[in-house]
């Protein structure tokens, strides 16, 4: 199946949205350039058809941390088990303490967490010590906090109101036996991992990590155990965005550095797209030597988008290709363009390229996460691109402000990693005031 962009969310050149005319003058009316939100929301659909047929796994619950669920876990009893006490203290019924009766209560026992209430059920006028976890004996329907009693000869003292219920979860109601408490698909993080450890799961199936291939591109990068020259540049890319890829759940497989000529990116493309995704850095800007569009045409690349009215960004490239398999029942290897500027690189991974390892590692919910922060220092407008900043995001008990970091622009890897965000100014805004609430892309 092939999905088609919808008309109109595709610009040409000469639409009136555009207003970048310069950079814009030079892309053949083919191309597709979409605003952010709709580049945004092009990928999220994508995601969504890509998120199928990932291979299983089993890992031990030990190893399954950074994990996607493949097989949703269900309670495998209820929870809790038993009426359960929240709190140290006395298992009382609540009619029989606070207001006009005062009278003590006679305490008939003690009860630990891990035991069961063997005697008698509690009558009137009797209490039982519990302690925190344990099951509240029947006839008692309350649990008073030890802070709220006295204890005079064997003789207990409530000094406040009880309501039926106060300090008690009551059986099953954290879940029912059977339920679904991890759904498929989710990430595995501390709190999935105590879940599962609660229902006794010590393995677990996930899906198997996505491969995802970086190709980087560019005449003028060196490895970085090579010797170089002044004007060469160190091959950086590679391996931030390796650890990107590592952080959203997929496994990173750097190629060899393709050089700016059609039969090197060609050779990148037949290598990378045996993985599930493969991302080229460089070489898909305006440039005479910018060759990676052309190569990945020359493959059947169906492109979604060419472009995006984003700063840094712009460049940015998405679609898929054919898998080698000539009928294509092998179906497809999305890709991505990625600008060569190290922090352009980064950023649309984030945006963009972040959506689809998650997915394609079975993520449900996958892309970027924005947060809301006070501008903390007041920034210029009025770009028709939706602009991207690196932040220090501060949070006090004031609030969360945003403070633009001093950059030298988007090769600026020094200042980048100063930041911990980036800011999203969106297009067409005049300008932006301190103390204004703005959305940030958190790294
Ligand atoms: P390009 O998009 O190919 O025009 O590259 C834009 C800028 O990013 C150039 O200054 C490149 O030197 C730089 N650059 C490209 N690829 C890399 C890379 N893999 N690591 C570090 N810098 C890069
Ligand atoms: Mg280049």
């Amino acid at each position: 199946m092939t999905w088609r962009l919808p008309r109109s969310a595709v610009y040409d050149r000469g639409t009136a949205v555009f207003g970048e005319e310069d950079a814009l003058q030079r892309l053949p009316t083919s191309d597709r350039i979409l605003r952010f939100e709709e580049a945004l929301a092009v990928v999220q659909r994508h995601a969504q058809t890509a998120r199928n047929a990932q291979q299983v796994e089993t890992v031990g619950l030990r190893n399954a941390a950074g994990r996607v669920l493949a097989r949703a876990v269900a309670a495998d009893r209820e929870q809790p088990p038993f009426d359960r006490a929240t709190r140290d203290g006395y298992a009382v019924r609540a009619a029989d303490v606070g207001g006009a009766a005062t009278a003590g209560l006679r305490v008939v026992g003690s009860l630990r967490a891990g035991e069961r209430w063997s005697g008698a059920p509690m009558g009137e006028g009797e209490a039982i010590e519990i302690m925190t976890g344990a099951a509240v004996p029947d006839g008692a329907d309350a649990v008073v906090m030890v802070e709220h009693t006295t204890l005079e000869d064997g003789w207990l003292r409530v000094t406040r109101e009880m309501r039926v219920g106060e300090n008690v979860v009551p059986r099953a109601a954290e879940t029912r036996a059977g339920a679904v408490v991890l759904p498929e698909g989710c990430l595995l993080e501390a709190a999935e991992i105590g879940v599962a450890a609660s229902c006794g799961r010590s393995q677990l199936e996930v899906f198997a990590r996505p491969r995802v291939a970086i190709a980087t591109t560019g005449d003028e990068l060196v490895e970085l155990n090579e010797p170089m020259e002044d004007a060469q540049i160190r091959n950086s890319n590679s391996y931030a965005l390796a650890a990107l890829v590592d952080a959203s759940g997929g496994v990173a497989e750097p190629l060899a550095i393709a050089r700016d000529c059609v039969e090197e990116l060609e050779a990148r493309v037949v290598e990378g797209r045996e993985a599930d995704l493969l991302l080229f850095t460089g070489g898909v800007s305006m440039g005479k030597y910018d060759l990676v569009e052309q190569v990945l045409g020359e493959f059947g690349a169906e492109f979604f988008f060419t472009g995006a009215l984003i700063q840094p960004g712009k460049p940015v490239v998405f679609g898929r290709l054919p898998k080698s398999n000539g009928l294509n029942p092998g179906g497809w290897t999305y890709f991505f363009g990625l600008p060569g500027n190290p922090v352009s690189a980064q950023i649309c991974f984030r945006l963009f390229a972040s959506a689809m390892v998650h997915a394609l590692g079975g993520r449900t919910a996958v892309g970027p996460r924005f947060v809301e922060a006070r501008l903390a220092v007041a920034v210029p407008g009025g770009s028709r691109l939706t602009r991207f900043l690196p932040v220090r995001v501060e949070g006090t008990w004031e609030g969360v402000t945003a403070r633009v970091v001093g950059w030298q622009g988007s090769g600026d890897v020094v200042a980048n990693a100063r930041a911990d965000g980036y800011v999203v100014l969106p297009a067409g805004v005049e300008a932006f005031a301190v103390g204004e609430t703005v959305r940030v892309l958190l790294r």
